[in-house]
C-alpha cells in the first residue's frame, strides 16, 4: 500500500481527511501546509519558517499518515527515510543517505522531508548503546544536524520526524532552527475510534448489524493502526467462512484476535525486560 500512496515526484495523495481524529494535530500542521503553500506571507513580514517539527505519540497513532498528509494537502513532494534504517548500517553510508535526501527535496523543493523513529538516531550522543555501534549513529546524527543547519531560511524544505519518546532525543536536535516543534499525536478516543472506523469500514462490504459506536467503545487504547488491523482482520474473518458481507460478529472475532496478539506482543515485551 506504500507503493499507492506515494510517489516521489508527484508527492503523496493523502489528505487531512484520510486521517481521522488528531483535530489538534491536524490544525498544528495545517501551518505548516501553508508554510509550504505561501512562503511569501511570512517571509514578507521577516518571519523565519520553521525547519522542522517533532510528531509525538506512542505508535499506530497516526504521524506517518499525518506527515504523509501535509505533503498531500500542500501537493509537494514527500521524501522519507526510517531511523531504523539506519541500525545495521556500514561506515559512512547513514550520513551520505542524509546528505543524498537533503539534496533531493532541496532540488524539488518546497518539498518534505519524513524521517520516522528519529530516536533510533537521535538519542542523545554517549548513552543508550553498546560502544563501537554508536560511531555510526552519531555521524549519521551530526550530519542531520548540519543539513538542518545548512538551510537557508526559506529553502522551502520541512522537516518533519516521528518519535514516541521525545525525552531520549539529543538535546542538539530540539534547540531552536532544528525540531523546535512538537506536535502531540495521541491515542485516539472514543470519538475519534469512531471516526477511525467509518474511514477503514469505507472499503468494506458490511451488514446492517455493524455498529460503530459499540465497537469504538469495545476498543479502549487502541490505536488508529490496531482499529485498521480490527477492519481488515474482521473481513478475512468473514471471507474465510464464505460470507458475502462483514457482519458485526467477525467484529468482535478480530478484536479477540487482535486484542490476543497485542497481550501476546506485550508479554514478549515484558519478559525482555
Ligand atoms: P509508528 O510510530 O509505528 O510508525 P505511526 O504513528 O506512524 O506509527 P501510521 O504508520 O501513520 O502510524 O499508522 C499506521 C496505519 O494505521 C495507517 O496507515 C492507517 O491505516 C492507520 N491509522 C493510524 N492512525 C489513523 C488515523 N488517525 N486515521 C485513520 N487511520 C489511521
Amino acid at each position: 500500500s506504500k507503493a499507492q500512496l506515494f510517489d516521489k515526484e508527484k508527492g503523496t495523495n493523502v489528505t487531512f481527511e484520510d486521517v481521522a481524529g488528531l483535530e489538534g494535530a491536524k490544525e498544528e500542521v495545517q501551518e505548516i501546509v501553508d508554510f509550504l503553500k505561501k512562503p511569501q506571507k511570512y517571509t514578507d513580514l521577516g518571519a523565519k519558517i520553521p525547519r522542522g517539527a517533532l510528531l509525538v505519540g506512542p505508535p499506530g497513532t497516526g504521524k506517518t499518515l499525518l506527515a504523509r498528509a501535509v505533503a498531500g494537502e500542500a501537493k509537494v513532494p514527500f521524501y522519507s527515510l526510517s531511523g531504523s534504517d539506519f541500525v545495521e548500517m556500514f561506515v559512512g553510508v547513514g550520513a551520505s543517505r542524509v546528505r543524498d535526501l537533503f539534496k533531493q527535496a532541496k532540488d524539488k523543493a518546497p518539498s518534505i522531508i519524513f524521517i520516522d523513529e528519529i530516536d533510533a538516531i537521535g538519542r542523545a550522543r554517549g548513552k543508550g548503546m553498546a560502544q563501537g555501534s554508536n560511531d555510526e549513529r552519531e555521524n549519521t546524527l551530526n550530519q542531520l544536524l548540519t543539513e538542518m543547519d545548512g538551510f537557508g531560511t526559506n529553502t522551502g524544505v520541512i522537516v518533519l520526524a516521528a518519535t514516541n519518546r521525545a525525552d531520549v532525543l539529543d538535546r542538539a536536535l530540539v534547540r531552536p532552527g532544528r525540531f523546535d516543534r512538537q506536535i502531540h499525536v495521541d491515542l485516539p478516543e472514543v470519538h475519534e475510534r469512531k471516526e477511525i472506523f467509518k474511514v477503514h469500514l469505507k472499503p468494506l462490504k458490511t451488514d446492517d448489524s455493524i455498529d460503530i459506536d459499540f465497537l469504538a467503545k469495545q476498543t479502549p487504547g487502541f490505536s488508529g493502526a490496531d482499529i485498521a488491523n480490527i477492519c481488515n482482520e474482521a473481513a478475512l474473518i468473514a471471507a474465510r467462512h464464505d460470507k458475502k458481507k462483514v457482519s458485526k460478529q467477525d467484529f468482535l472475532d478480530a478484536v479477540d484476535r487482535v486484542v490476543g496478539g497485542l497481550e501476546k506482543k506485550n508479554k514478549l515485551i515484558s519478559d525482555h525486560e
